[in-house]
């Protein structure tokens, strides 16, 4: 019998914000541990919880660019369980009355095949090439979500500090998140991950979170059920937990619906319990039953007023949002004609996008432009690992280079190497050249003085070449660039060698 995977995500993302949640202490990540706490986030008795205006801002920022209804009234609702990272024995979020609910995000599918695997690029690339022609949109799929609110986030407990102990670090307590839920809406491991990817994409580019996993500030967490193929009631479901990349939580939900597949195969039920992937081991160990038996005692919190937004405002903060990763690639498709592929490639941040935008405004054409970034710019930013911002070839200057390939002076493979000089000393392109004598060669005298050369090292080529062996031409165009250093302009040179071959 075949399967069906179901899965649903919750993703806690954490706000932009210089302060927490309900009080004013900074909510930086990294600060010596507890030096960041006061008597609101330590819930100590008396302390009353202000609400952050700027944290409240960002969230309705994030619900609008993912399609919310944005409610203007919610309530902060206290959920009760004890931790020790938890101060106050409860955590405020909201609960039955959450910021903003039935939104949705599309998913280009296409994405979700694997773009790093060697046989999937050659054949996507034929694809692409078809489907520039008709600058038809890329196949999309729009996975709801369920609802977005606001909440706090708990302390961290440290294991690692003291031998046999654990150290309570209350500087997180209280920094400002959202949680995303999404409907169960997403069919495979691959997809989900397209999701994420494309979340974090969007949340970048509204300014809400730098979603930097590492710091903790984007968390995922999935429920996962299988069902036979064709069925249209749910398996039952678990929970993976502890998934800390992207790579990660594929990974996790592939080896989860595998276990459920088998278990059910072999004439088992599925547990609804809660999983802890370990990313070292490759496996999913569900957590002690007693961890998760939380009974919460949801209860509006009495020290909170309703948070209430004006519609005006929501309007304001809707009317200010920037455009967004999939209209902007929509745009530059009809602006610039660029192939969808190079459209997304262009959108992926928000500062790259910025920077074609820059380097189309002053070069002549957009797809040379779109093919330096995506090739020279990209690969200088990735072996550096650096943002485009510190890429220190400003797109004017990048526009002369182009200029120069088109106008005849520098051939592309010269081209980029002067790319990389430009890189290294921050000089215009045109004194690069005229320094180190890069031009390309279009004298005549001294074409036809290389062509003579390569015919009389190579005569017995020259002859084959006579004979009908065409390809012989490419054979000895390579000699007589390798006797120009690479200045020789090929076309001209091409045209002589050929001439004097006749
Ligand atoms: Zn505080």
């Amino acid at each position: 019998m075949s399967y069906q995977p179901v899965i649903g995500l919750e993703v806690h993302v954490q706000l932009k914000t210089a302060t927490k949640m309900f009080c004013g202490n900074s909510a930086e990540f990294g600060a010596e541990p507890n030096s960041h706490v006061c008597p609101v986030c330590l819930g100590l008795p008396g302390a009353l919880p202000v609400i952050n205006a700027a944290a409240v801002e960002l969230g309705v920022r994030a619900a609008l660019g993912l399609n919310c209804t944005i409610h203007q009234t919610s309530i902060f609702a206290r959920k009760n369980y004890f931790y020790p990272d938890l101060p106050k024995g409860y955590q405020i979020t909201q609960y039955d009355r959450p910021l903003a609910t039935a939104g949705w995000l599309e998913v280009e599918t296409r994405g979700t095949t694997d773009p790093g695997s060697g046989s999937g690029s050659g054949s996507g690339s034929g694809q692409r090439d078809a489907g520039t022609q008709g600058r038809s949109p890329p196949p999309g799929r729009r996975i709801r979500i369920r609802r977005i609110h606001l909440e706090e986030d708990a302390g961290k407990s440290l294991h690692d500090r003291f031998a046999g102990k654990t150290a309570v670090d209350l500087n997180r307590a209280g920094v400002p998140l959202i949680e995303i839920v999404t409907e169960p809406d997403l069919a495979s491991p691959e997809e989900a991950r397209a999701f994420l990817g494309r979340l974090k994409q969007v949340l970048e580019y509204l300014e809400v979170s730098d979603c930097d996993m590492e710091k903790g500030s984007l968390r995922v967490d999935a429920n996962v059920s299988v069902r036979p193929a064709g069925s249209v009631t749910f398996g039952t479901k678990t929970e993976v937990k502890n998934m800390n990349s992207f790579a990660n939580v594929e990974r996790a939900l592939a080896y989860e619906i595998e276990r459920q597949v088998a278990l059910l195969e072999s004439g088992g039920t599925v547990e609804h319990e809660t999983l802890l992937w370990d990313a070292a081991r490759g496996e999913a160990r569900p957590m002690r039953s007693k961890e998760e038996s939380h009974d919460y005692r949801y209860f509006p919190d009495p020290d909170l007023p309703p948070l209430v937004l004006e519609r005006s405002r929501i309007e304001a903060l809707g009317a200010a949002l920037p455009e967004l990763p999939g209209a902007r690639a929509r745009r530059f498709r009809e602006q610039y004609g660029l192939p969808d592929y190079d459209a997304e490639v262009l959108t992926a941040t928000r500062a790259v996008a910025d920077y074609y935008e820059a380097l189309a405004g002053a070069a002549a054409d957009p797809k040379a432009a779109s093919n330096w970034v995506m090739t020279e710019v990209l690969a200088w930013l990735n072996q550096r690992q650096c943002a485009i911002t510190e890429l220190p070839i400003t797109p004017d200057r990048l526009a002369q280079l182009i200029a120069l390939v088109a106008d005849g002076t520098l051939s592309t493979t010269m081209a980029r190497h002067v790319f990389a000089r430009m890189a290294e000393t921050g000089l215009p392109p045109a004194l690069i050249v005229q320094q180190e004598g890069l031009a390309q060669v279009r004298d005549q005298a001294q074409l036809e003085g290389w062509a003579d050369e390569v015919l009389a090292a190579f005569p017995a080529e020259a002859e084959r070449y006579r004979a009908g062996e065409a390809k012989l031409l490419a054979f000895l165009m390579g000699q007589l660039m390798r006797r120009s250093g690479g200045k020789a302009d090929p076309r001209q040179a091409s045209e002589i060698l050929r001439r004097k071959l006749e």
